[in-house]
């Protein structure tokens, strides 16, 4: 097997508040893999944590990280007898499941044991991101799409594919009243994939008056504060409100008003990774028979995800607070970090 290592200048993370635009080679394999020139890639949750904590979640930073794992970009080179064409654009799934364990020929790629996914430290040796010049990945994290596309859109593919996954975990939304508590990017993307969903009445809360403005651009029909008690006290009256509550906060007073909020028989789906243990007053949902479920990244909906971008059936521009020059990587996750100003920033490649 041929290995070729070529220069690669990249968003490397080495510690708290420690990234550098470093060149970091990348080794890959022309027989196997497909070589892919980074266009633009979109700052999320867990990068910034990377950059302010040298950790996101459980997993902790050990060694160098590439951070990064919303990216899109060109197919610089294919192996021999790709379906792929050179100079196509493509938005790069950053999941690599091993596609061997059971739950993995079950579908169920996105909860796989071993899922190396890309920009993330779970695993020592890391999986490095997509913030470089090139990335070396398989053909199947590929999915082109159409020349007419924006890139400050598509690389919008990856969030708005947790988004579509949720919806999915929350069954039928055909006619449905949905909450979604929590209007960063991935709870406004929930509004616009609910919409999209056929849900007839989407309410967003968040703190922030700027991202509850975000929230009615995105599809929400109106957006409280909720701490406003007057507000919310109606929707916990006769068993509550909403058919489906989807918990994008992570906030430990959001995710106990879910249950309150639930109509009986309702679902609550969980999106906000907060902190590890929380109160729940399940009491509630058992008498209410309320389906609690979690939602993890996606599997088929990546395509999903592209497809609605590509064709504008969500616009997710309203998002996008700022673009950056990849050198600028730092200025980018500063402003990124400061909920105050921004919701997505994205970093320019090429
Ligand atoms: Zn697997």
């Amino acid at each position: 097997m041929t290995i070729r290592t070529i220069e690669n200048r990249s968003c490397v993370a080495f510690g708290i508040k420690d990234v550098r635009h470093v060149d970091q080679p990348l080794a890959y394999s022309p027989e196997d893999q497909v070589l892919v020139r980074v266009s633009r890639g979109g700052i999320c949750g867990s990068d910034i944590h990377y950059y302010q904590h040298a950790r996101a979640g459980m997993s902790i930073l050990k060694n160098p990280l590439v951070l990064g794992h919303e990216f899109i970009g060109v197919i610089e080179a294919v192996p021999q007898g790709s379906q792929l064409k050179i100079g196509q654009r493509v938005a790069v799934n950053p999941s690599q499941p091993c596609n061997r364990c059971a739950l993995c020929l079950e579908g169920k790629q996105n909860v796989c044991r071993s899922m190396k996914f890309m920009g993330s430290a779970q695993f020592n040796p890391h999986v490095n991101g997509g913030f470089c010049e090139h990335v070396a990945v398989t053909e199947q994290q590929c999915v082109p799409y159409g020349d007419h596309a924006k890139d400050s859109v598509m690389v919008f593919a990856e969030p708005l594919a947790v988004a579509i996954h949720a919806v999915h975990q929350a069954g039928v939304l055909v006619g449905k009243k949905v909450l979604v508590t929590g209007s960063g990017p991935i709870g406004c993307l929930v509004m616009a994939a609910a919409r999209n969903a056929g849900a007839t009445e989407v309410v967003a809360t968040d703190m922030s008056p700027r991202c509850r403005e975000l929230a009615v651009e995105m599809g929400a029909d109106y957006a409280i504060d909720p701490t406003d008690e007057v507000a919310t006290t109606l929707w916990g009256e006769n068993g509550g409100y909403f058919d489906v509550c989807f918990e994008a906060s992570g906030a430990p007073a959001a995710i106990a008003s879910t249950a309150t909020f639930t109509r009986p028989k309702g679902t609550v789906v969980q999106l906000g990774m907060g902190h590890a243990t929380v109160e729940m007053p399940l009491g509630l949902l058992l008498v209410k028979e309320v389906k609690l479920v979690g939602s993890f990244r996606f599997v088929d909906e990546f395509a999903t995800s592209v497809r609605w971008l590509e064709s504008g059936r969500v616009n997710p521009l309203p998002l996008l607070s700022a673009e950056f020059r990849h050198d600028q990587v730092v200025e980018a996750l500063e402003m990124a970090g400061d909920k105050s100003r921004a919701a997505k920033v994205q970093l320019v490649f090429a």
